[in-house]
């Protein structure tokens, strides 16, 4: 039974895994046997460690996903880092916060073309080339309890995660024939750099936690279980499917 979760000898790309969520995703995949190619804008000094102190390789790339221009060039390099590609982990995203009514353009086009823009095109990259090789892939995108709910005060982020969610539908419809799964996890609260913000104001912190059932904000190692399923022959048959890790957020 194991070995339907084993992933040695498989190569995964992990978007922003130099912290946070990200970070934990490429340790857990590593864990199950496959090396990383990591893409980020900082140098991810700490996976790399972690990933390679547990026998696999680690292989970094510089690369700003904003900008759709690199994803040709970052996909073609991740093959060759390894000799192949099965995984991709579309997990870097970025956050905004303001009221609406004073939300910038800037602050709309950050977000989505980091969030969603660079998802489907980095999909699409991996994808042509699991078709090219007639080699089975599987897509891993991070949604958000914001693709379920409204929230407040970041318009872009809810509209891109809002948006990753249809798009892991859509990309799961064109492509579960041809041996790709398409799946989402979305994060509940996570202890990250991404909600520091949120959990050093007293008062949201309070109000969050206790709507949790767990009790607890979650933790990247949490995600550890889920990506590995969804990278692994155990999901072969789910597509399309967005599984929440949110101590039961959701379920409220
Ligand atoms: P984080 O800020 O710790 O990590 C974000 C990662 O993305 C970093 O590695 C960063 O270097 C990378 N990144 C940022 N901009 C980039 C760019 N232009 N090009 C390439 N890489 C870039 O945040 P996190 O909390 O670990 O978030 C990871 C993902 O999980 C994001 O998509 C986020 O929206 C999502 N998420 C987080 C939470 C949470 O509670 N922390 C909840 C739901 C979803």
């Amino acid at each position: 039974m194991l070995k339907l979760f084993d992933l040695s000898g498989k190569v995964a790309i992990v978007t922003g895994c130099s912290t946070g969520l990200g970070q934990g995703m490429a340790v857990a995949l590593a864990q199950a046997g496959a090396d990383i190619v990591g893409v980020n804008t900082s140098a991810p000094t700490a996976t790399a460690t972690a990933v390679t102190a547990l026998g696999r390789g680690f292989h970094a790339i510089r690369a700003n996903l904003a900008d759709t221009s690199c994803v040709q060039p970052v996909v073609e390099e991740a093959c060759q880092a390894f000799g192949r590609l099965d995984i991709l982990v579309n997990n870097a995203g970025i956050i905004r916060r303001e009221d609406s009514l004073n939300f910038s353009e800037k602050d709309w086009d950050d977000v989505v073309n980091l969030n969603l823009k660079a998802v489907f095109f980095l999909s699409q990259a991996a994808a042509r080339r699991f078709i090219a090789r007639d080699s089975p892939g599987k897509i891993i995108n991070i949604a958000s309890m914001l693709s379920f709910q409204g929230g407040i005060r970041v318009p872009s982020y809810t509209a891109s995660k809002s948006g990753v969610v249809g798009l892991t539908r859509l990309l799961a419809c064109e492509w579960a024939s041809k041996r790709i799964n398409v799946n989402a996890i979305a994060p509940g609260y996570m202890a990250t750099d991404n909600t520091a913000a949120l959990r050093a104001d007293e008062q949201r912190n309070a109000e969050i936690l206790g709507r949790i059932p767990a009790n607890r904000w979650g933790l990247p190692e949490d995600l550890a279980g889920p990506v590995v399923f969804l990278a692994s022959p155990a999901s072969d048959y789910v597509n399309g499917y967005t599984l929440a890790v949110d101590g039961g957020w959701l379920a409220r």
